[in-house]
C-alpha cells in the first residue's frame, strides 16, 4: 500500500514587515513552497528553514526579468534572520499576476540547490537555460524560447511525449 506524501508544513514568519522594495511573504506563498518539498526532487530539502521575500520592483539581469532569486544564507546572515537557511525572493508582479506558475518557479528556485557528497548544502546554476527537472515535470511552463530550443537542437534530449512543445525557457530564475 502506498504511503501518502507527509507535507511538511512550512510556515511564514508571524510579524510579516516590509522594507523599501521587498515585503515578507504571506502564508500562501509558504504553503505552494510546502508541496514542492514534498516532491521527490526536492525532499531532502524539506528540512531547512525558508525564508520567502517578495520584491515589488521589477529587475532585469543581462537583458532577462528576474523572477525570482535563491541564496544559501551565511552564519552571519543565519544570526540576523529568523534562524533561516535559505532565503528565496520574489518578483511580486510576477507572482500574483502567474498563479500557474507559481509552482514551477519554486521548483525551479529549489533546482539551484543540492546536497554536495558530504551533505553540504550547495548552489548550483542551471543545467541548461533550464533545469531539464523542470521542463520534465512542467513542459513549457514559461513557453518563450521555442526558437532557442530548436536552434541549439538540444530537442531530442528531453523524451517528454506529451510535453513535447517543452522547451528551454529563456527567463532568468
Ligand atoms: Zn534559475
Amino acid at each position: 500500500m502506498l504511503t501518502p506524501t507527509k507535507i511538511k508544513i512550512h510556515k511564514a514568519v508571524p510579524d510579516q514587515k516590509e522594507s523599501g522594495d521587498f515585503a515578507d511573504c504571506p502564508q500562501p506563498v509558504y504553503d505552494v513552497l510546502s508541496v514542492v518539498l514534498a516532491t521527490d526532487e526536492h525532499r531532502s530539502l524539506s528540512t531547512y528553514k525558508f525564508r520567502l521575500l517578495f520584491k515589488k520592483k521589477i529587475s532585469h539581469r543581462k537583458g532577462r526579468r528576474t523572477l525570482a532569486t535563491v541564496k544559501i544564507l551565511s552564519p552571519q546572515e543565519r544570526l540576523i534572520s529568523d534562524g533561516a537557511d535559505i532565503l528565496i525572493v520574489i518578483d511580486w508582479f510576477f507572482w500574483m499576476g502567474n498563479p500557474e506558475k507559481q509552482e514551477p518557479l519554486l521548483f525551479h528556485e529549489l533546482c539551484h540547490l543540492q546536497l554536495d557528497e558530504e551533505s553540504n548544502l550547495v548552489s548550483v546554476g542551471h543545467d541548461l537555460e533550464e533545469f531539464r527537472a523542470v521542463i520534465e515535470k512542467y513542459g513549457d511552463w514559461n513557453r518563450d524560447v521555442l526558437p532557442f530550443a530548436k536552434a541549439i537542437k538540444q530537442f531530442d534530449l528531453f523524451e517528454l511525449g506529451e510535453k513535447t512543445n517543452a522547451v528551454i525557457t529563456a527567463m532568468e530564475a
